[in-house]
């Protein structure tokens, strides 16, 4: 996103939406929050994880089913998020049933969005609204047109103008990545490839090697 942007120091928000999901907040090229806790449960809905829920919900379970912490630790981990809600864990599948208006996918869908959405408004808060950009990547955000949109619209009140043709134009399976709002977009929308591979053997050279 630097090489995008022209500069080091950039903010950002980074949406990873892949089977594991989560969304960054960037201050002066820095992470300083992101969605995922604990355990990365924490945050958003995800293919088979739930994602923040109310707390008190895990005893509720407890008493009325008797599962162990364990089964209810598999449920909410393999068996929640879009799972629990459409049936179905990817995004591709969830995108057919979508298109076909299946009730559970429209539902799934406009609960995975929100979900997003929430992040994306409580980081730009936490940005003071100096947002240089928004960034979806990883499986899903790099090649998943329905959710960039349903999550944008959500966000219009940000003044963010998607470019319906560049969303479904950016796909990194097409090798395709860029900008996918509009000029007159208050804060420019892109499409990045993630390469995790890479961060981590970066990272790991440092920790081992010490060097910067
Ligand atoms: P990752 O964890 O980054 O490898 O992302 C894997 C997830 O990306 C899959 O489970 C799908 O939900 C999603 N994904 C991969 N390819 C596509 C695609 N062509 N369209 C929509 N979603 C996709």
């Amino acid at each position: 996103m630097q090489k995008q942007l022209g500069k080091e120091d950039v903010n950002l928000i980074v949406c990873h939406i892949g089977n594991g999901a989560s969304v960054t907040a960037v201050k002066d090229g820095k992470c300083i929050d992101t969605s995922m806790g604990f355990t990365p449960n924490a945050g958003l809905m995800m293919g088979t994880r739930c994602g923040d829920i109310d707390a008190t919900i895990l005893p509720f379970i407890q008493k009325k089913t008797g599962y162990t912490p364990e089964e209810i630790n598999r449920i909410l981990n393999f068996e929640s998020g879009l799972e629990g809600i459409a049936g179905m864990n990817d995004l591709r599948d969830l995108d057919r049933a979508y298109e076909a208006k299946e009730r559970k996918a429209l539902l799934a869908v406009s609960m995975y969005t929100e979900r997003i959405m929430e992040y994306i408004a409580k980081y730009y808060v936490k940005l003071d609204g100096k947002v240089d950009a928004i960034c979806f990547t990883a499986g899903g955000g790099e090649n998943d047109p329905i959710i960039r949109k349903e999550t944008l619209k959500k966000l219009a009140p940000l003044g963010i103008i998607l470019d319906e043709d560049l969303n479904e134009e950016m796909l990194t399976r097409n090798k395709k990545e860029g900008i996918i709002t509009k000029p007159e977009s208050k804060i420019p929308v892109y499409v990045l490839a993630t390469d995790e591979e890479l961060i981590i053997a970066r990272d790991t050279y440092k920790i081992k090697i010490g060097g910067e």
